[in-house]
């Protein structure tokens, strides 16, 4: 059965390539009847410790919709699901090694592997690693015997357990994505598995919890492509079946290169989830943007909620190309989801949006309105109450671009327009009415619809764009479009 895992390490909040990666494995095992959904911790790394960072990473997911089956809330057969709470099992499992002679103790200091570096470096040696050559002189229990080894372990010595990679061996696998992959052993150090804190490093822990946890695929990102040989050799030294592979592409800047946190503050681009959360983006707009960051169903179709990409997505239509982030893109689909919302719907979101910025309405059915001749024209829900804030308030001033269609012969245009409406009962208020006493106005004095219409928008809005004119003179009122005519006429 499908087993998947997203692994993430609470070293930040966290980022949109790893909320894609989360996305992938969620939707991978979803395609599958009966797949498991897993969220494992990877928090071995006590120095890069993020305090709420695995808060955040829950948070995230939750707000897209992704559920969890198995995970350190969840429970499931195969926890604890946080690799710090899991230390003895990966010391059983180093030791096991150490036992089947696949890995070995290395006592070693920090300054005397520095020193060795600096040894190998002045005598040419371009990328200097504890590797095959350097094994025999260095202080591991490869070169010492039995009883020296004992003995330092019951002084009390500092030691690490490295793995013994072999030294000319070709590592091959099959990626789902990228096919064929092979590295030579040669180039790799003999990796530390069980560090001196007694803590495991990633490959170990990494390795021993895929195995453990039954995942039957691990689906990750390209930057962990590199790792795979060490896992792969670690699965041969423990006699365990690795499971698939699939590395999705990189997520590139739209100026090129890597989409790396500097690259995507200078573009604009938010870069953890925690902020398209706060910046009010809506969780399906992401979810269905994201899905199509390196995957796309082989149709043009483009709209799809996260239930109907269970059933269309499959490996075989990831790209193995970096896959850019058009922000562009990411608003088409947030309009698309903000749109598709009843009026009342937004109105709820809106409301404590409006709260905390300070901007106050009648009533709901007011802001309903209001959003209801607005949405059309903005991306994002909170761009509402800029858009629409003379729905709010009285315009503070005037939009200086606006304010240069603002002609000699405006003030008359709009005074006479002011004169006919002004007599209107409030039920008489109402924008077929508003707009055909401007066709008066222009009729008689024989000028273009926008010679009074421009001058009327800038007077009630303070903006030369805007949503539908007479609409929204009628949600506003007769008094309040008066005393902004005067204001205005001033
Ligand atoms: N802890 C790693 C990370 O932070 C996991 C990589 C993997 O999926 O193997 O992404």
């Amino acid at each position: 059965s499908v087993r998947v895992r997203f692994a993430p390490s609470p070293t930040g909040f966290l980022h949109i390539g790893g909320l894609r990666t989360a996305l992938y494995n969620y939707l991978f095992a979803k395609s599958h009847s009966g797949g498991k959904f897993i969220l494992r911790i990877e928090d071995t790394d006590q120095s890069r410790y993020v305090e709420g960072a695995e808060q955040d990473i829950v948070d995230s997911l939750n707000w897209c919709g992704m559920d969890i089956d198995e995970g350190p809330n969840e429970g499931g057969d195969f926890g604890p699901y946080r690799q710090s709470e899991r230390q003895e099992i990966y010391h059983k499992y180093a030791k096991q090694l150490i036992e089947d002679d696949k890995a070995y103790y290395a006592f070693d200091t920090t300054d005397e592997i520095d020193q060795m570096r600096e040894r190998l470096k002045k005598s040419g040696n371009p990328s200097p690693k504890y590797d095959a050559v350097t094994r025999q002189s260095m202080k591991n229990s490869l070169t010492l015997s039995q009883d020296e080894v004992e003995k330092k372990l019951e002084a009390g010595e500092e030691y690490v357990i490295r793995l013994k990679v072999p030294r000319r061996e070709t590592i091959r696998f099959e990626d789902l994505i990228r096919g064929h992959v092979s590295f030579e052993s040669k180039g790799l150090d003999d990796q530390v598995l069980l560090k001196s804190d007694g803590m495991p490093t990633y490959h170990l822990a990494n390795v021993v919890d895929d195995h453990l946890m039954e995942i039957s695929h691990v689906i990750r990102g390209e930057e962990w492509l590199s790792s795979t040989p060490k896992h792969i050799l670690l699965y041969q030294a423990f006699g365990w079946e690795p499971p698939q592979m699939a590395h999705l592409p990189l997520i590139m800047s739209p100026s090129g290169g890597k989409l790396s946190k500097r690259k995507a503050e200078e573009e604009g681009i938010p870069v953890n989830t925690k902020e398209y959360i706060k910046q009010n983006y809506e969780p399906e707009a992401l979810v269905n943007f994201l899905a199509y960051l390196g995957w796309s169903p082989g149709d043009d179709s483009e709209i799809h909620s996260l239930n109907e990409l269970c059933h269309l997505f499959s490996l075989d239509r990831v790209s193995k190309g970096g896959a850019v982030f058009n922000h562009k893109k990411l608003l088409w689909y947030n309009e698309h989801y903000l749109r598709e919302q009843t009026d009342k719907a937004i109105a709820e979101r809106l409301r404590p949006i409006a709260k905390a910025k300070g901007v106050e309405f009648p009533d709901d059915e007011y802001l309903q309105k209001a959003i209801s001749l607005l949405k059309d024209r903005v991306s994002k829900i909170d761009e509402l109450l800029d858009m629409g804030s003379f729905f709010f308030d009285d315009p503070e001033e005037y939009d200086e671009k606006a304010l240069k269609k603002w002609k000699s012969d405006s003030s008359d245009l709009v005074s006479q327009y002011r004169e006919k409406i002004s007599g209107l009962q409030d039920d008489e208020f109402k924008a077929a009415t508003l707009k055909s006493h401007l066709e008066d106005v222009i009729n008689v004095n024989d000028v273009g619809f926008g010679k009074l219409m421009m001058p009327l928008r800038i007077a009630v809005t303070g903006q030369g764009f805007g949503p539908d004119l007479f609409a929204s003179m009628e949600l506003l009122g007769k008094e309040i479009v008066l005393k902004r005519l005067n204001t205005a006429l001033e």
